[in-house]
């Protein structure tokens, strides 16, 4: 599946980083905070990470950054480790930001020492209202000025516990008046008191990302440290920390996120549909998440075809997510074993000349792939069930399939002829009666053909199954462009979950399940674990082709 690709500009970068000698090799990083699972845009950075490491023979750290214990959890923590697994990526060391919290304190402590850190009383809103505007400079804090002493005590007291959450907090002290407002006296600790998920009830202050994020870096030797487009602003103030503590040079470097068409990817708003029970959970087949997207049937391989073609911007954009799913398609019709199901409101089909009680037995590739490889068994009995889409009274020229009179090919078997239409009391076909033409056995060497070839289960075999079929969870394309006066949740698509019974040749039973299959002329579906030994329950991945409308 490797397309031909001419470097983007990261591999410019770190070519020519190693061409220059700068590094004998890279070290990048995959930074999380443990506050939601991954979705498809993590996996862009994963693979733009994992990828350029693997690529030039370095490797990748998995960081945490888990500075904010109160939205942080394990179930997180271990969730994500699960999911880059899953990708197929192995992390050279886990490490979290709160391994470095004695370290970065010593820093502040360094800064403070220094003259370059303070003791602020003021609330946040009023740190907020002095910062000024682009325009117009800020306000100095009345307690800018603070002593290198009464900063060291009333710091030390901060992180012994003495004050409330809000009461005081630390800043650098830099230039009130700066064109990049970062740089208007950052705040770099906050008090709160809250437990944490790793050190527990050590710290009741806790590092800002800004202070937090370019050190851990640097203590890593992360020589490529990758984000998203809108930490542009933030870099000068990542080199500024680096460079006053004169610390390993790591450098940030910045990509477009992926945007995609009818998704959210905020954690935030993904976590309230979870929690208000628009979804069944983070890994309802719906949801943007990897577990939710495994759970749908899409593999790693085809999320990595994706985000090979799609690339690596400095531009953000909104990308279509219908590329994607053709990513999907190609990696399962390659590799996916067939069967075939008939779902939703079937017609009962009724071949008069078969013999009565007599059951026939077909072979068929698993995979047309590897027309060699292994066979499923398929049954093949005087009545059987086919799709209602493919029957039509009144015809036009161009259908193939079944009309009243006409002839169609049943997959892998006979072609049979529609003799009479069976309706009941309200017009609805209820039954096709039909006759076989035994000469048409596809092993009789007496090929025919007809234009069409529909599928079909034997009605005596079928294995009834419930099929889930999913469209997309909003009917907004760009989810960026909610109307002021509306909520993201007001574009949720009342459709986005359909389920249906569907009835299944019986091989289908004995798929190991591990990649989803396709039902033969309608889709991918996945296994779900709701499934039980009575019943499969069968997760639709993505149509044949690109139907989408809306
Ligand atoms: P959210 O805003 O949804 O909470 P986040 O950016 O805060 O997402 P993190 O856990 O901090 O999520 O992200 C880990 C890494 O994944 C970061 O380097 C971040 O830049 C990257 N990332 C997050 N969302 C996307 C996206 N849509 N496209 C590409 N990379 C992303
Ligand atoms: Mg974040």
């Amino acid at each position: 599946m490797e397309e031909e690709k001419k470097n983007n500009f990261l591999e410019e970068i770190i070519e020519a980083d190693l061409a220059a000698g700068k590094y004998d090799s890279i070290i990048t990083r995959f930074p999380p905070e443990p506050n939601g699972y991954l979705h498809l845009g993590h996996a862009k950075s994963l693979c733009i990470n994992f990828g350029l490491a693997q690529k030039y023979g370095g490797k990748t750290n998995l960081r945490y950054d888990d500075t904010n214990p109160t939205k942080e959890d394990v179930e997180y923590v271990d969730a994500i480790k699960e999911d880059i697994k899953w990708l197929g990526f192995q992390w050279a060391e886990e490490r979290y930001a709160s391994d470095y919290f004695d370290q970065l304190y010593e820093w502040a402590e360094q800064l403070i020492q220094r003259g370059l850190a303070y003791v602020d009383d003021q609330t946040l809103e009023e740190i907020r209202a002095n910062r000024g505007t682009v325009e117009t400079p800020g306000t100095d804090s009345p307690w800018r000025n603070r002593s290198v002493e009464e900063n060291l005590r009333l710091f030390r007291e901060m992180k012994a516990g003495k004050y409330p959450d809000g009461a005081k907090v630390l800043r650098a002290k830099i230039d009130m008046a700066h064109p990049n407002m970062m740089f208007r006296d950052p705040i770099l600790y906050r008090i709160k008191h809250a437990h944490h998920h790793r050190t527990g009830d050590k710290w009741c202050i806790y590092p800002m990302y800004d202070y937090t994020h370019g050190q851990c870096d640097s203590i890593e030797h992360i020589t490529h440290s990758i984000c998203t487009l809108e930490f542009d602003i933030h870099r000068p103030l990542y080199d500024w920390f680096i460079e006053t503590l004169g610390i390993y040079p790591s450098h940030q470097y910045e990509f477009a996120r992926l945007n995609l068409t009818y998704t959210l990817m905020s954690k935030r708003k993904l976590l309230e549909l979870v929690e208000k029970g628009f979804v069944s959970g983070w890994d309802d087949p719906r949801m943007p998440t990897l577990c939710g997207v495994r759970r749908r049937g899409y593999t790693p391989e085809a999320l990595k075809l994706f985000c090979d073609r799609i690339g690596v911007s400095k531009r953000d954009q909104l990308m279509d997510i219908s590329g994607l799913e053709a990513c999907v398609r190609q990696d399962l019709n390659e590799r996916s074993n067939r069967y075939m199901v008939v779902y939703d409101d079937p017609i009962k089909l009724t071949l008069t000349n078969w013999e009565p009680g007599r059951v026939e037995w077909f072979e068929a590739p698993l995979n047309p792939a590897d027309p060699e490889g292994a066979k499923r068994r398929i049954p093949f009995t005087g009545e059987l069930l086919i799709d209602r889409a493919d029957f039509m009274e009144d015809a036009p020229k161009k259908y193939f399939r079944l009309r009243p009179g006409g002839e169609v090919r049943l997959k892998y078997t006979y072609i049979v002829k529609c003799e009479e239409v069976v309706k009941d009391a309200d017009g609805k076909v209820v039954e096709l009666r039909c006759t076989y033409d035994p000469m048409t056995h596809p092993q009789s060497g007496q090929w025919r053909s007809v234009k069409g070839t529909i599928h079909w289960v034997s009605t005596a075999f079928a294995k009834e199954i419930e099929c889930r079929i999913y469209d997309r969870l909003f009917t907004l394309a760009d989810m960026s462009q909610v109307p002021e006066d509306k909520d993201y949740k007001d574009f949720l698509n009342p459709e986005s979950l359909v389920v249906r019974p569907g009835w299944a040749e019986p091989a289908l039973l004995d798929d190991p399940g591990d990649i989803a299959v396709q039902f033969e002329r309608v889709g991918y579906f996945k296994k779900d674990p709701d499934s039980t030994p009575e019943k499969l329950v069968m997760n639709k991945t993505t149509s044949l082709k690109d139907s989408f409308k809306l």
